[in-house]
């Protein structure tokens, strides 16, 4: 079986394609390095179930393979990227999903759309379900990210219902761990940096903002499982762990587990930022049976121990830069 992954060189992408080589698939994977590196895949080249191809998927994407799965995961998702590439996210997830629908449609394959938590914006309803329609503002900052991911989810529907194709939405809840960048600006790579340089932690507005963080090994089982299990065709799953923290908690977690000299430091709160966010995963746990099994503290570690030895790599050749 062949899978065609997009963002291969990214966080989420590069682990999707250790899971689907490790099971026994046939991976190509596609990406620009807009935000993702090499390194991330560097252990796979010259594996002879893994094939690259650096390329744009917001160009028309030519693939003279055969192939049965592909998973569209290409697209900035930390805010500080999206903000920084904001025409640049809109396309990848129009074009970029539109070539690659277009793809699933020539090739007859099943179509995985990372989709986010995102849809909902900045919810009223809470724990988010599936079933809710989201409190999105279409013309804020966030927008360019929000409404891209909503266009892909109506176009990949679209597909589904007027063409037949096997799609899938995972709505991803805030994801965490190796792989991530040290300057990816989203919240935990932040924190732990700021923690390991004994930095102020920035924490935008009060820190009473929640967001419930899943660790990348449980994420990547609950993709897998959306992938590969039969009779799901057009169905849609929040993929994410239910625990929730406020930001100032998650804060004062990393600053212990560092054993940092940091304390917090309030900056004025991002525009549009969401002041709470739960994912309601009881799809996923009956129909996937899958929930996350691994707890903050654990998955914090590991990502310390990480950013420890990455921030070490840096020091000693500077050149490598934030990647
Ligand atoms: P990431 O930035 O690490 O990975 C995105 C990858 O896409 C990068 O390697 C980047 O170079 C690549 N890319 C961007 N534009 C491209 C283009 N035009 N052509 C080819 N490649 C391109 O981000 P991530 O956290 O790994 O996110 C992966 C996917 O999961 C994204 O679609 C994102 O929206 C979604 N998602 C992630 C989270 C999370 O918490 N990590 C949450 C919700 C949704
Ligand atoms: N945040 C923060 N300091 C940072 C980065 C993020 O206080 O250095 C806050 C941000 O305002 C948001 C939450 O942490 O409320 C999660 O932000 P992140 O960028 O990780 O992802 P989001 O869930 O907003 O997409």
């Amino acid at each position: 079986m062949k899978v065609l992954i997009t963002g291969a060189a990214g966080f989420i992408g590069s682990h999707l394609c250790d899971k689907f080589i490790k099971e026994g698939f046939y991976v190509i994977g596609l990406d620009n390095f807009l935000t993702g590196s090499p390194d991330n895949i560097a252990h796979l080249f010259g594996n002879k179930n893994f094939r690259f191809i650096e390329y744009d998927v917001t160009n028309y994407i030519y693939i003279p393979d055969d192939i049965d799965i592909i998973l569209h995961f290409a697209c900035p998702a930390s805010p500080v990227d999206y903000l920084k590439h904001p025409i640049h996210t809109m396309k990848v997830d129009s074009l970029g999903t539109l070539h690659t629908l277009g793809l699933a449609k020539k090739k007859r394959a099943r179509y995985v759309f990372a989709s986010t938590s995102e849809v909902y914006g900045d919810p009223q309803i809470h724990p988010q379900p599936e079933s809710y329609w989201g409190n999105v503002n279409p013309v804020g900052i966030r927008s360019v990210y929000d409404e891209a991911k909503r266009f892909s989810e109506a176009m990949s529907m679209a597909y589904h219902r007027e063409h037949g194709i096997d799609v899938r939405i995972a709505r991803i809840f805030n994801t965490y761990g190796e792989r991530m960048r040290l300057n990816d600006g989203r919240v935990i790579p932040n924190f732990i940096c700021y923690a390991l340089e004994n930095r102020n932690l920035p924490v935008y507005g009060d820190g009473s903002q929640t967001r419930s963080f899943c660790y990348i090994d449980d994420l990547i089982e609950g993709i897998f499982r959306l992938t590969v299990m039969d009779g799901l065709e057009g169905e849609i799953f929040n993929l994410g762990n239910p625990e929730e923290y406020t930001i100032l908690e998650l804060a004062s977690k990393i600053i212990q587990k560092t054993g940092s000299q940091s304390t917090v430091e309030f900056l004025p709160p991002m525009e549009d930022d969401p002041k709470k966010r739960c994912p309601d995963i009881s799809k996923a746990r009956r129909i996937l049976n899958w929930e996350p099994k691994i707890s903050l503290d654990e998955g914090l570690e590991n990502t310390i121990q990480y950013f420890k030895l990455k921030l070490n790599k840096n020091k000693k050749n500077p050149a490598d830069g934030g990647a």
